[in-house]
C-alpha cells in the first residue's frame, strides 16, 4: 500500500460516518498537506477494487465511502442526512432474511433502510411532547 492510500485509509477507518471523497480529502490533508483530491479519488478507487472499502450509494448524493467489511446495512437518516451502520444480528445470516432462489448469483448486496437515526428520533419525539404540552396547556387557558 502507498503512502497515500494508507492515509486515506486511516482517515476514513478514523470516523464510521461514510465520509464522501471530498470530505475524506479535507480530513486527510492536515495529515498530508501534499495529497490532492484526484489522489484521493484514485486512492478510494484502488481500495473498492481491492475490496477493502466499499462505496455507498444513496439517491442522487455523491459517492460516499464504508470501510466496514463486516456484514452491515445502511441507515438513512432524513433528519441530519447521517450513514449510520446496521449490524446483523449475531448469528444470523442474511441469506435468512431474503427468499433467493438457488439459480441466483448475488454478486452484491445492498441492503439499505430510511428513516431517523437515533438522535433525531429523541429530539422528533421531545418536540412532539413539547407540541403536545404547549396545545394541553392551552385547551386548560
Ligand atoms: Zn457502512
Ligand atoms: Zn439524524
Amino acid at each position: 500500500m502507498t503512502e497515500q492510500r494508507r492515509v486515506v485509509y486511516e482517515t476514513l477507518m478514523a470516523q464510521a460516518d461514510h465520509p464522501t471523497a471530498v470530505e475524506i480529502f479535507m480530513r486527510a490533508k492536515p495529515k498530508m498537506p501534499t495529497i490532492s483530491l484526484a489522489t484521493v479519488y484514485n486512492c478510494l478507487e484502488t481500495l473498492v477494487d481491492c475490496r477493502l472499502i466499499r462505496h455507498v450509494h444513496h439517491d442522487r448524493e455523491s459517492a460516499r465511502y464504508c470501510a466496514n467489511l463486516a456484514e452491515h446495512a445502511h441507515l438513512y437518516c432524513y433528519g441530519c442526512g447521517s450513514v449510520t451502520d446496521l449490524p446483523v444480528r449475531n448469528g444470523r445470516k442474511p441469506e435468512d432474511a431474503w427468499q433467493v432462489p438457488g439459480e441466483v448469483i448475488i454478486s452484491q448486496r445492498d441492503v439499505s433502510f430510511r428513516g431517523l437515526c437515533a438522535g433525531c428520533a429523541e429530539k422528533q419525539s421531545a418536540e412532539t411532547k413539547d407540541l403536545h404540552q404547549k396545545s394541553t396547556k392551552k385547551s386548560k387557558a
